[in-house]
C-alpha cells in the first residue's frame, strides 16, 4: 500500500473508534461488573459477540472466540484480547465495580472492549487486509488459553501474518506506550523435584539415607546454575517456591519434594538451566545415597517483539499522540508469546499511570479509567495500519 492510503485507513479507523467508544465503554462496565474466572469466560465471550453483532465467528479453546473483519480471504493481521478475570476482591470504588467477588484486576475488560471498538469501527471501513480478533480465554491460569487457541488450529484458516497485543500498565505514565525490539518477557517453566531415600529413626541416621539433607543441598547448589552457568548479561531466574517433607520431629522421612519456577531470556539458556538442574538433582541425590528426579513443565515461550514491526509501529503511535517511552522488560510472562512465537508480533504496554505508589496489575484497586478503552483501540489501530506496509 502507498503511504497516503495507509494514513487514510488510520484516520478512518480513528474516527470510527470515536463513534463507537461509548458503546464499548458500556460493554467494559458490564464485563467488569460480572467478571468471569479463567475457564469460565463463556458469558463474557457471549457478551463480546453480542457487542460485535456478528453471526460469523469461530469458537476456540471452548470459551475463546475468533472474529474476522474485512476481506474474507487473503492475509490477515491478528489482534489478541483476553477474556478472564482474577479471584481478587475489588476495592476500586468504581460505580461499575464487580458484584461477584472476582475482579478484572489485570485490565482485560479494557483490552476486550478496545478490541470490540476497533472491530466495530473497522467493519465500516474498506480494509485492505483483514483483521482477525482473538478473544482468548485463560490468560491467567494453566493450561494456557493462548496455547490451546494455537493448538486448536482455528487460526490456520486465516493466513495470519502478524499479531498485535496491548496491555494496560500502571508503571507506564498516562499518555505513554512502550514497544521495544527483542525480548520483552522471559520464557517461563515450572519444575518439581522428588528425592527418595531410606527413612528411619532420627536417633539412627547411619541406618538411613536422608532425603531432607539431599534436598537442602540441591536447593543451595542450584543457586549456582544462574550465577555460574548463565551469561550475566542474560536475565534468568531459578527460584524455589515450595519444599515439602516429613511429619514428625523424630522421623527421617523417605521422600522430600520441591517445586519452583525458571525464567530465561534466550532459547539456549532455557535448555542450559533445565540440563544443569537435572544434573544437580541427580548428582547431589546420589552423593547422599538417595535418588532424585526432576520434572519440568514448559510454560510460555519467550515473548520477543519483532524489530521490523517495532520500527514501523512507533511513528504511528506517536502520530496517535502517544509518547513512546523506555521499553518494559521483565522476567514475568504473558501467554501472548504462544502467538508471537509463530507469527511475528508486537506487545505494547499502554500507560494508565498510578493513583498511588505501589499500584500494580492485579491490585484490588487497579481499575483504569474508561478513557483507556478508546486509547487501547487506537493503539491496536496504529499497529494494524503500520503492518499494512509490510504485507
Ligand atoms: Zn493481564
Amino acid at each position: 500500500m502507498n503511504i497516503v492510503t495507509t494514513t487514510e485507513v488510520l484516520s478512518l479507523l480513528n474516527s470510527g473508534i470515536d463513534r463507537v467508544t461509548s458503546a464499548a465503554v458500556e460493554l467494559r462496565h458490564d464485563v467488569h461488573r460480572n467478571p468471569m474466572l479463567s475457564g469460565e469466560e463463556g458469558p463474557t465471550a457471549d457478551r463480546v459477540i453480542a457487542a460485535l453483532d456478528v453471526d460469523d465467528f469461530q469458537v476456540a479453546a471452548e470459551t475463546g472466540r475468533i472474529v474476522r473483519v474485512g476481506p474474507a480471504t487473503g492475509p490477515a493481521i491478528a489482534i489478541r484480547a483476553e477474556l478472564d478475570a482474577l479471584p481478587v476482591r475489588e476495592q476500586s470504588g468504581a460505580a461499575f465495580a464487580s458484584t461477584n467477588g472476582n475482579m478484572h484486576a489485570c485490565g482485560h475488560d479494557v483490552h476486550l472492549a478496545g478490541a470490540v471498538a476497533l472491530a466495530n469501527a473497522a467493519r465500516k471501513v474498506e480494509l485492505p487486509v483483514a483483521l482477525v480478533f482473538i478473544f482468548q480465554p485463560r490468560e491467567e491460569s494453566y493450561p494456557s488459553g493462548a496455547k490451546d487457541v494455537m493448538d486448536s488450529g482455528v487460526l490456520d484458516a486465516h493466513d495470519v501474518r502478524f499479531v498485535i497485543g496491548v496491555h494496560v500498565h500502571p508503571d507506564v505514565p498516562l499518555g505513554s506506550v512502550t514497544t521495544g525490539a527483542g525480548v520483552v518477557n522471559a520464557a517461563s517453566d515450572e519444575f518439581r523435584i522428588v528425592v527418595e531415600g531410606n527413612g528411619g529413626h532420627s536417633a539412627y541416621p547411619h541406618k538411613t539415607t536422608d532425603p531432607i539433607v539431599a534436598l537442602a543441598q540441591i536447593v543451595s547448589t542450584a543457586q549456582t546454575i544462574v550465577s555460574r552457568r548463565i551469561n550475566p548479561m542474560n536475565p534468568a531466574v531459578l527460584g524455589f517456591g515450595s519444599l515439602r517433607s516429613g511429619n514428625a520431629a523424630n522421623v527421617i522421612p523417605t521422600t522430600a519434594s520441591a517445586s519452583g519456577s525458571i525464567r530465561s531470556s534466550t532459547a539456549d539458556d532455557r535448555v542450559t538451566i533445565a540440563r544443569e538442574l537435572s544434573e544437580v538433582v541427580r548428582l547431589v541425590s546420589e552423593a547422599n545415597g538417595c535418588t532424585g528426579s526432576l520434572t519440568i513443565t514448559h510454560g510460555e515461550p519467550l515473548l520477543s517483539n519483532d524489530p521490523l514491526l517495532v520500527e514501523h509501529v512507533e511513528p504511528l503511535l506517536r502520530g496517535q499522540g502517544l509518547d513512546v517511552v523506555e521499553p518494559m522488560r521483565s522476567c514475568g510472562s504473558d501467554d501472548f508469546s504462544y502467538f508471537s512465537d509463530v507469527y511475528p508480533g508486537i506487545m505494547m504496554f499502554l500507560g494508565t499511570g498510578a493513583h498511588r505508589p505501589g499500584l500494580s496489575l492485579h491490585s484490588p484497586d487497579f481499575c483504569p479509567s474508561d478513557d483507556m478503552v478508546g486509547a487501547v483501540a487506537k493503539v491496536y489501530a496504529a499497529a494494524y495500519t503500520a503492518m499494512l506496509e509490510l504485507i
